[in-house]
Protein backbone atom coordinates (compact mmCIF):
# COMPACT_ATOMS: atom_id res chain seq x y z
CA UNK A 1 0.00 0.00 0.00
CA UNK A 2 1.38 3.62 -1.01
CA UNK A 3 0.43 7.01 0.24
CA UNK A 4 -0.30 9.86 -2.62
CA UNK A 5 -0.60 13.25 -1.38
CA UNK A 6 -2.08 15.78 -3.96
CA UNK A 7 -1.47 19.67 -3.07
CA UNK A 8 -3.36 22.52 -3.26
CA UNK A 9 -2.68 23.23 -6.92
CA UNK A 10 -3.32 19.26 -7.84
CA UNK A 11 -6.80 19.63 -7.33
CA UNK A 12 -7.19 23.66 -7.57
CA UNK A 13 -8.68 23.44 -10.87
CA UNK A 14 -11.35 20.98 -12.32
CA UNK A 15 -8.76 19.54 -15.35
CA UNK A 16 -6.69 18.98 -12.74
CA UNK A 17 -8.55 16.87 -10.42
CA UNK A 18 -9.56 15.20 -13.49
CA UNK A 19 -5.92 14.34 -14.42
CA UNK A 20 -5.27 12.70 -10.57
CA UNK A 21 -7.78 10.55 -11.52
CA UNK A 22 -6.71 9.29 -14.71
CA UNK A 23 -3.34 8.95 -12.67
CA UNK A 24 -5.14 7.15 -10.27
CA UNK A 25 -6.25 4.66 -12.66
CA UNK A 26 -3.19 3.48 -13.75
CA UNK A 27 -2.02 2.37 -9.80
CA UNK A 28 -1.21 -1.01 -9.61
CA UNK A 29 -1.21 -0.78 -5.97
CA UNK A 30 -3.34 0.39 -2.79
CA UNK A 31 -3.02 3.86 -2.52
CA UNK A 32 -4.50 6.22 0.79
CA UNK A 33 -4.83 9.66 -1.38
CA UNK A 34 -4.15 12.40 0.66
CA UNK A 35 -5.94 15.92 -0.47
CA UNK A 36 -4.85 19.61 0.04
CA UNK A 37 -7.40 22.14 0.09
CA UNK A 38 -8.24 23.46 -2.96
CA UNK A 39 -5.62 26.15 -3.85
CA UNK A 40 -6.56 29.71 -2.23
CA UNK A 41 -9.09 27.78 -0.17
CA UNK A 42 -7.19 27.71 3.32
CA UNK A 43 -6.61 31.54 2.97
CA UNK A 44 -10.02 32.05 2.23
CA UNK A 45 -11.34 30.67 5.27
CA UNK A 46 -8.32 32.54 7.52
CA UNK A 47 -9.60 35.69 6.30
CA UNK A 48 -13.19 34.35 7.09
CA UNK A 49 -12.15 33.13 10.36
CA UNK A 50 -10.60 36.75 11.26
CA UNK A 51 -13.55 38.73 10.01
CA UNK A 52 -15.44 37.38 12.33
CA UNK A 53 -13.08 37.11 15.05
CA UNK A 54 -13.04 41.04 14.82
CA UNK A 55 -16.85 41.52 14.15
CA UNK A 56 -16.92 42.54 10.63
CA UNK A 57 -19.29 39.66 9.80
CA UNK A 58 -19.83 41.96 6.70
CA UNK A 59 -16.85 41.13 5.11
CA UNK A 60 -16.94 37.22 6.50
CA UNK A 61 -20.49 36.75 4.57
CA UNK A 62 -18.56 38.24 1.45
CA UNK A 63 -16.10 36.42 1.36
CA UNK A 64 -18.18 33.11 2.15
CA UNK A 65 -20.55 34.13 -0.42
CA UNK A 66 -17.23 34.51 -3.16
CA UNK A 67 -15.58 30.89 -2.02
CA UNK A 68 -19.23 29.25 -2.45
CA UNK A 69 -19.49 30.87 -6.45
CA UNK A 70 -15.55 29.58 -6.92
CA UNK A 71 -17.04 25.96 -5.63
CA UNK A 72 -20.38 25.95 -7.63
CA UNK A 73 -18.54 27.09 -11.29
CA UNK A 74 -16.27 24.13 -10.29
CA UNK A 75 -18.81 21.69 -9.57
CA UNK A 76 -20.29 22.54 -12.76
CA UNK A 77 -16.76 22.02 -14.92
CA UNK A 78 -16.14 18.88 -13.28
CA UNK A 79 -18.66 16.78 -13.52
CA UNK A 80 -20.93 15.39 -16.83
CA UNK A 81 -23.49 13.73 -15.31
CA UNK A 82 -26.01 15.39 -13.48
CA UNK A 83 -27.09 12.68 -10.71
CA UNK A 84 -23.07 13.78 -9.62
CA UNK A 85 -23.04 17.55 -10.12
CA UNK A 86 -26.71 17.24 -7.90
CA UNK A 87 -24.90 14.94 -5.45
CA UNK A 88 -21.41 17.31 -5.43
CA UNK A 89 -23.84 20.23 -5.39
CA UNK A 90 -25.70 19.42 -1.97
CA UNK A 91 -22.18 18.83 -0.06
CA UNK A 92 -20.87 21.57 -1.20
CA UNK A 93 -24.37 23.92 0.00
CA UNK A 94 -24.21 21.94 3.18
CA UNK A 95 -20.74 22.71 4.06
CA UNK A 96 -21.68 26.94 3.46
CA UNK A 97 -25.07 26.37 5.25
CA UNK A 98 -22.35 25.60 8.35
CA UNK A 99 -20.38 28.43 7.74
CA UNK A 100 -23.37 30.93 7.16
CA UNK A 101 -24.17 29.68 10.58
CA UNK A 102 -20.95 30.33 12.34
CA UNK A 103 -21.25 33.84 11.18
CA UNK A 104 -23.90 34.15 13.63
CA UNK A 105 -22.64 32.82 16.49
CA UNK A 106 -20.13 34.09 19.04
CA UNK A 107 -16.48 33.48 18.02
CA UNK A 108 -13.91 31.24 19.85
CA UNK A 109 -10.76 29.09 19.04
CA UNK A 110 -12.40 26.17 17.99
CA UNK A 111 -14.49 27.21 16.02
CA UNK A 112 -11.81 29.05 14.10
CA UNK A 113 -10.20 25.74 13.60
CA UNK A 114 -13.80 24.00 12.79
CA UNK A 115 -14.09 26.93 9.81
CA UNK A 116 -9.98 26.04 8.47
CA UNK A 117 -11.62 22.24 8.24
CA UNK A 118 -13.75 22.86 5.54
CA UNK A 119 -11.15 23.26 2.80
CA UNK A 120 -10.22 19.87 3.06
CA UNK A 121 -13.58 18.28 3.81
CA UNK A 122 -14.97 19.67 0.50
CA UNK A 123 -12.23 19.02 -1.78
CA UNK A 124 -11.94 15.38 -0.41
CA UNK A 125 -15.47 15.31 -0.73
CA UNK A 126 -16.05 16.43 -4.57
CA UNK A 127 -12.83 14.33 -5.68
CA UNK A 128 -15.10 11.19 -3.75
CA UNK A 129 -18.35 12.05 -5.85
CA UNK A 130 -15.87 12.19 -9.37
CA UNK A 131 -14.34 8.94 -8.58
CA UNK A 132 -17.89 7.60 -8.16
CA UNK A 133 -19.11 8.74 -11.53
CA UNK A 134 -16.21 7.57 -12.76
CA UNK A 135 -16.87 4.27 -11.60
CA UNK A 136 -13.70 3.78 -9.59
CA UNK A 137 -13.67 1.48 -6.66
CA UNK A 138 -13.02 3.84 -3.46
CA UNK A 139 -13.66 4.59 0.28
CA UNK A 140 -13.39 8.02 1.87
CA UNK A 141 -11.51 7.61 5.31
CA UNK A 142 -12.29 10.80 7.17
CA UNK A 143 -9.50 11.87 9.30
CA UNK A 144 -11.35 13.18 11.93
CA UNK A 145 -11.22 9.29 13.21
CA UNK A 146 -8.08 8.38 13.00
CA UNK A 147 -5.23 11.39 12.56
CA UNK A 148 -4.91 13.08 16.67
CA UNK A 149 -3.37 14.83 18.59
CA UNK A 150 -1.70 15.34 22.04
CA UNK A 151 -1.60 18.11 24.48
CA UNK A 152 1.76 19.22 23.07
CA UNK A 153 0.11 19.08 19.76
CA UNK A 154 2.66 16.13 19.34
CA UNK A 155 0.84 13.69 16.36
CA UNK A 156 -0.04 10.40 18.38
CA UNK A 157 1.31 7.85 15.97
CA UNK A 158 0.27 4.69 17.63
CA UNK A 159 -3.28 5.64 17.81
CA UNK A 160 -3.27 6.54 14.44
CA UNK A 161 -2.15 3.23 13.49
CA UNK A 162 -4.69 1.40 15.00
CA UNK A 163 -7.62 3.64 14.06
CA UNK A 164 -6.81 3.20 10.25
CA UNK A 165 -5.80 -0.23 10.22
CA UNK A 166 -9.12 -0.32 11.34
CA UNK A 167 -10.85 1.96 9.04
CA UNK A 168 -8.81 -0.23 5.78
CA UNK A 169 -9.77 -3.30 7.09
CA UNK A 170 -13.32 -2.36 6.64
CA UNK A 171 -12.32 -1.22 2.87
CA UNK A 172 -10.11 -3.94 1.76
CA UNK A 173 -11.81 -4.42 -1.24
CA UNK A 174 -11.04 -0.77 -2.36
CA UNK A 175 -8.63 0.90 -4.43
CA UNK A 176 -8.45 4.16 -3.70
CA UNK A 177 -8.87 5.48 -0.02
CA UNK A 178 -9.15 9.04 0.08
CA UNK A 179 -8.78 11.57 2.88
CA UNK A 180 -7.93 15.03 3.94
CA UNK A 181 -5.25 16.35 4.54
CA UNK A 182 -3.96 18.81 7.47
CA UNK A 183 -7.03 18.56 9.56
CA UNK A 184 -7.09 15.97 12.99
CA UNK A 185 -8.73 16.44 16.71
CA UNK A 186 -6.91 17.64 19.53
CA UNK A 187 -6.43 16.06 22.86
CA UNK A 188 -9.87 17.87 23.81
CA UNK A 189 -11.19 16.49 20.71
CA UNK A 190 -12.20 19.19 18.94
CA UNK A 191 -11.35 19.56 15.20
CA UNK A 192 -7.78 21.04 15.09
CA UNK A 193 -4.90 20.79 12.64
CA UNK A 194 -1.31 20.30 11.41
CA UNK A 195 -0.68 24.36 11.06
CA UNK A 196 -0.52 25.95 7.51
CA UNK A 197 0.83 23.56 4.90
CA UNK A 198 0.10 20.34 7.01
CA UNK A 199 -1.12 18.02 4.43
CA UNK A 200 2.25 16.66 3.78
CA UNK A 201 2.95 16.21 7.61
CA UNK A 202 -0.54 13.92 7.13
CA UNK A 203 0.84 12.04 4.23
CA UNK A 204 4.17 11.31 6.34
CA UNK A 205 2.52 10.22 9.24
CA UNK A 206 -0.10 7.92 7.29
CA UNK A 207 2.59 6.63 5.68
CA UNK A 208 4.61 5.67 8.70
CA UNK A 209 1.32 4.10 10.67
CA UNK A 210 0.76 1.85 7.84
CA UNK A 211 4.29 0.74 7.27
CA UNK A 212 3.79 2.52 3.70
CA UNK A 213 6.03 0.80 0.71
CA UNK A 214 6.59 4.34 -0.28
CA UNK A 215 5.08 8.15 0.29
CA UNK A 216 4.64 10.38 -2.72
CA UNK A 217 4.09 13.68 -2.68
CA UNK A 218 2.85 15.27 -5.81
CA UNK A 219 3.49 18.88 -6.72
CA UNK A 220 3.54 21.01 -10.05
CA UNK A 221 7.23 20.41 -10.33
CA UNK A 222 9.40 17.93 -11.07
CA UNK A 223 10.91 17.23 -7.69
CA UNK A 224 12.98 19.45 -5.35
CA UNK A 225 15.65 21.97 -7.52
CA UNK A 226 19.33 22.52 -6.38
CA UNK A 227 18.01 26.47 -6.29
CA UNK A 228 15.28 28.89 -6.02
CA UNK A 229 13.62 28.37 -9.82
CA UNK A 230 11.82 31.85 -9.52
CA UNK A 231 15.05 33.58 -8.41
CA UNK A 232 18.03 32.06 -10.68
CA UNK A 233 18.07 31.31 -14.68
CA UNK A 234 18.75 27.63 -14.56
CA UNK A 235 18.10 24.67 -11.82
CA UNK A 236 17.67 21.52 -11.94
CA UNK A 237 16.45 18.55 -10.16
CA UNK A 238 17.96 16.49 -7.38
CA UNK A 239 17.92 13.19 -8.03
CA UNK A 240 18.61 11.75 -4.55
CA UNK A 241 18.48 13.09 -0.89
CA UNK A 242 19.42 11.78 2.72
CA UNK A 243 16.41 12.45 5.31
CA UNK A 244 19.19 14.55 6.72
CA UNK A 245 19.65 16.80 3.87
CA UNK A 246 16.08 16.80 3.30
CA UNK A 247 15.12 18.06 6.34
CA UNK A 248 18.03 20.71 6.34
CA UNK A 249 16.45 21.90 2.72
CA UNK A 250 13.01 21.97 4.05
CA UNK A 251 13.58 23.74 7.28
CA UNK A 252 15.74 26.25 4.83
CA UNK A 253 13.10 27.27 3.09
CA UNK A 254 13.09 24.59 0.16
CA UNK A 255 9.77 24.75 -1.14
CA UNK A 256 9.84 20.71 -0.96
CA UNK A 257 8.22 19.79 1.78
CA UNK A 258 6.70 20.48 4.99
CA UNK A 259 9.79 20.58 7.56
CA UNK A 260 7.41 18.48 10.40
CA UNK A 261 7.09 15.53 7.57
CA UNK A 262 10.62 14.57 7.64
CA UNK A 263 10.67 12.53 10.86
CA UNK A 264 7.75 10.40 10.41
CA UNK A 265 9.33 8.96 7.17
CA UNK A 266 12.65 9.30 8.23
CA UNK A 267 11.84 7.00 12.09
CA UNK A 268 9.56 4.72 10.25
CA UNK A 269 11.90 4.03 7.12
CA UNK A 270 9.70 5.10 4.51
CA UNK A 271 11.05 6.33 1.36
CA UNK A 272 9.87 9.30 0.68
CA UNK A 273 9.37 10.86 -3.78
CA UNK A 274 8.34 14.57 -4.33
CA UNK A 275 6.49 13.95 -7.71
CA UNK A 276 5.13 16.16 -10.87
CA UNK A 277 1.20 15.89 -11.64
CA UNK A 278 2.33 17.48 -15.17
CA UNK A 279 4.56 15.23 -15.80
CA UNK A 280 4.47 12.06 -14.18
CA UNK A 281 6.89 10.40 -15.71
CA UNK A 282 9.71 12.81 -14.56
CA UNK A 283 11.80 11.27 -12.05
CA UNK A 284 11.26 14.15 -9.52
CA UNK A 285 13.50 13.39 -6.22
CA UNK A 286 13.83 10.29 -4.26
CA UNK A 287 14.61 10.82 -0.47
CA UNK A 288 15.65 7.61 1.68
CA UNK A 289 17.89 6.92 4.62
CA UNK A 290 21.33 6.77 2.90
CA UNK A 291 22.55 9.76 0.77
CA UNK A 292 23.36 9.45 -2.95
CA UNK A 293 27.42 10.29 -2.02
CA UNK A 294 28.45 13.54 -0.64
CA UNK A 295 28.69 17.45 -2.47
CA UNK A 296 26.72 19.97 -2.23
CA UNK A 297 23.33 18.75 -3.28
CA UNK A 298 21.33 22.37 -3.33
CA UNK A 299 21.21 25.52 -1.70
CA UNK A 300 17.61 27.22 -0.04
CA UNK A 301 16.70 30.54 0.81
CA UNK A 302 14.69 31.36 4.44
CA UNK A 303 13.25 34.52 4.62
CA UNK A 304 12.17 37.37 7.20
CA UNK A 305 14.89 36.09 9.66
CA UNK A 306 15.44 38.77 12.78
CA UNK A 307 19.53 38.97 13.28
CA UNK A 308 19.78 39.61 17.52
CA UNK A 309 23.20 40.47 19.18
CA UNK A 310 23.93 40.50 22.49
CA UNK A 311 26.99 42.06 23.35
CA UNK A 312 28.59 41.74 27.03
CA UNK A 313 31.41 42.54 28.99
CA UNK A 314 30.19 40.22 31.70
CA UNK A 315 30.48 37.37 29.10
CA UNK A 316 34.17 37.72 28.97
CA UNK A 317 35.72 34.35 31.03
CA UNK A 318 32.32 33.94 32.17
CA UNK A 319 30.37 30.55 32.41
CA UNK A 320 26.39 29.94 32.12
CA UNK A 321 25.65 33.30 30.37
CA UNK A 322 24.21 31.07 27.31
CA UNK A 323 21.90 29.55 29.58
CA UNK A 324 20.79 33.10 30.65
CA UNK A 325 19.81 33.69 27.11
CA UNK A 326 18.40 30.58 25.89
CA UNK A 327 15.67 30.90 28.88
CA UNK A 328 14.42 33.97 27.54
CA UNK A 329 13.87 32.20 24.19
CA UNK A 330 12.39 29.19 25.91
CA UNK A 331 10.15 31.15 28.25
CA UNK A 332 8.81 32.80 24.59
CA UNK A 333 8.37 29.57 23.18
CA UNK A 334 10.39 31.36 20.15
CA UNK A 335 13.27 28.71 18.42
CA UNK A 336 16.77 29.89 17.29
CA UNK A 337 18.03 28.58 14.02
CA UNK A 338 21.32 30.37 13.63
CA UNK A 339 23.78 30.63 16.43
CA UNK A 340 27.37 32.41 16.52
CA UNK A 341 29.35 33.45 19.48
CA UNK A 342 32.69 35.29 20.21
CA UNK A 343 33.89 35.94 23.46
CA UNK A 344 32.22 38.99 23.93
CA UNK A 345 28.88 38.87 21.70
CA UNK A 346 26.48 36.07 20.99
CA UNK A 347 24.72 36.75 17.80
CA UNK A 348 21.22 34.65 16.40
CA UNK A 349 18.95 34.64 14.60
CA UNK A 350 14.86 33.24 15.15
CA UNK A 351 12.14 33.37 12.40
CA UNK A 352 9.29 34.02 14.44
CA UNK A 353 8.90 37.41 16.29
CA UNK A 354 5.63 37.55 18.18
CA UNK A 355 7.23 37.90 21.34
CA UNK A 356 10.17 40.12 20.28
CA UNK A 357 9.77 43.23 21.69
CA UNK A 358 9.50 41.31 25.60
CA UNK A 359 12.27 39.04 24.79
CA UNK A 360 14.52 41.95 23.48
CA UNK A 361 13.83 43.56 26.88
CA UNK A 362 14.48 40.53 28.79
CA UNK A 363 18.25 40.45 27.15
CA UNK A 364 18.74 44.11 27.90
CA UNK A 365 19.56 43.08 31.04
CA UNK A 366 22.46 41.04 30.49
CA UNK A 367 24.10 43.24 27.75
CA UNK A 368 23.75 45.59 25.06
CA UNK A 369 21.01 44.06 22.23
CA UNK A 370 20.95 45.04 18.72
CA UNK A 371 18.01 43.37 15.85
CA UNK A 372 18.42 43.01 12.55
CA UNK A 373 15.29 43.00 10.67
CA UNK A 374 14.85 41.70 7.34
CA UNK A 375 17.71 39.05 7.13
CA UNK A 376 17.61 36.05 5.20
CA UNK A 377 19.51 32.75 5.96
CA UNK A 378 21.28 31.17 3.15
CA UNK A 379 21.76 27.28 3.21
CA UNK A 380 24.04 25.20 1.32
CA UNK A 381 23.28 21.44 2.10
CA UNK A 382 24.78 18.05 0.98
CA UNK A 383 26.34 15.23 2.77
CA UNK A 384 29.05 15.70 4.68
CA UNK A 385 30.01 19.38 2.81
CA UNK A 386 31.41 20.69 5.63
CA UNK A 387 34.74 18.04 5.99
CA UNK A 388 35.35 18.92 2.25
CA UNK A 389 37.56 21.18 2.44
CA UNK A 390 37.46 21.80 -2.14
CA UNK A 391 33.77 22.80 -0.98
CA UNK A 392 34.23 25.36 1.32
CA UNK A 393 36.76 26.43 -0.77
CA UNK A 394 34.30 26.76 -3.78
CA UNK A 395 31.47 27.87 -1.41
CA UNK A 396 33.65 31.21 -0.02
CA UNK A 397 35.24 31.22 -3.49
CA UNK A 398 31.95 31.89 -5.22
CA UNK A 399 30.70 34.89 -3.12
CA UNK A 400 31.63 38.71 -4.23
CA UNK A 401 30.67 41.86 -3.04
CA UNK A 402 28.02 40.39 -0.74
CA UNK A 403 28.77 41.35 3.06
CA UNK A 404 27.82 37.93 4.85
CA UNK A 405 26.18 38.80 8.72
CA UNK A 406 26.57 35.34 10.02
CA UNK A 407 28.06 31.97 9.52
CA UNK A 408 27.02 28.32 10.61
CA UNK A 409 29.60 26.24 9.95
CA UNK A 410 29.91 22.74 11.78
CA UNK A 411 26.76 22.30 13.43
CA UNK A 412 25.43 19.43 11.08
CA UNK A 413 27.70 17.78 8.69
CA UNK A 414 25.81 18.66 5.91
CA UNK A 415 24.59 22.44 6.30
CA UNK A 416 26.89 25.46 6.04
CA UNK A 417 24.40 28.99 6.22
CA UNK A 418 24.72 32.29 5.60
CA UNK A 419 23.01 35.09 6.85
CA UNK A 420 23.24 38.13 4.95
CA UNK A 421 20.31 41.41 4.42
CA UNK A 422 17.42 40.14 2.68
CA UNK A 423 18.57 42.60 -0.73
CA UNK A 424 21.63 40.39 -1.03
CA UNK A 425 19.73 37.17 -1.18
CA UNK A 426 19.38 37.13 -4.99
CA UNK A 427 22.98 38.04 -5.60
CA UNK A 428 24.02 35.46 -3.18
CA UNK A 429 21.63 32.69 -4.68
CA UNK A 430 22.67 33.54 -8.12
CA UNK A 431 26.50 33.84 -7.19
CA UNK A 432 26.18 29.84 -5.89
CA UNK A 433 24.46 28.77 -8.40
CA UNK A 434 27.56 29.74 -10.72
CA UNK A 435 30.25 28.73 -8.64
CA UNK A 436 28.39 25.71 -6.89
CA UNK A 437 26.62 24.16 -10.04
CA UNK A 438 28.50 25.60 -12.54
CA UNK A 439 24.54 27.24 -13.56
CA UNK A 440 23.52 30.85 -14.74
N1 LIG B 1 -4.76 23.47 3.08
C1 LIG B 1 -3.76 23.64 4.07
C2 LIG B 1 -2.96 24.89 3.80
O1 LIG B 1 -3.16 25.55 2.80
C3 LIG B 1 -2.87 22.46 4.22
C4 LIG B 1 -2.04 22.13 2.99
O2 LIG B 1 -2.38 22.53 1.89
O3 LIG B 1 -1.04 21.46 3.15
O4 LIG B 1 -2.14 25.25 4.59
MG1 LIG C 1 1.65 22.41 0.44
Amino acid sequence: MKVMKFGGTSVGKPERMKHIASLLQKEQETSVVVLSALSGTTNALVEIGNAIARGDRHTAQQSINNLQEHYNAFLKELFTKETALAKAQAIVDEHFEFLNIILKISFSEALSKDILAQGELLSTKIFSVYLEEQGESYALLPALEFMSIDENEEPQIGSIRIKLTQLLAQHADKKILVTQGYICRNARGEVDNLKRGGSDYSASLIAAAISASVCEIWTDIDGMHNNDPRVVGTTRPVEQLSFEEAAELAYFGAKILHPASIWPAQQYKIPVKLLNTMDPEARGTLITQEPSGAGVKAVAAKDHIYAIRIKSSRMLLAYGFLRKVFEVFEKYKTSIDMITTSEVAVSLTIDNADHLEQIVKELEVLGTVTVDTDQTIVSVVGYRINETEEIIKKLFGSIRNVPIRMVSYGGSQHNISLLVGADEKVHLLKQLNKGMFGLD
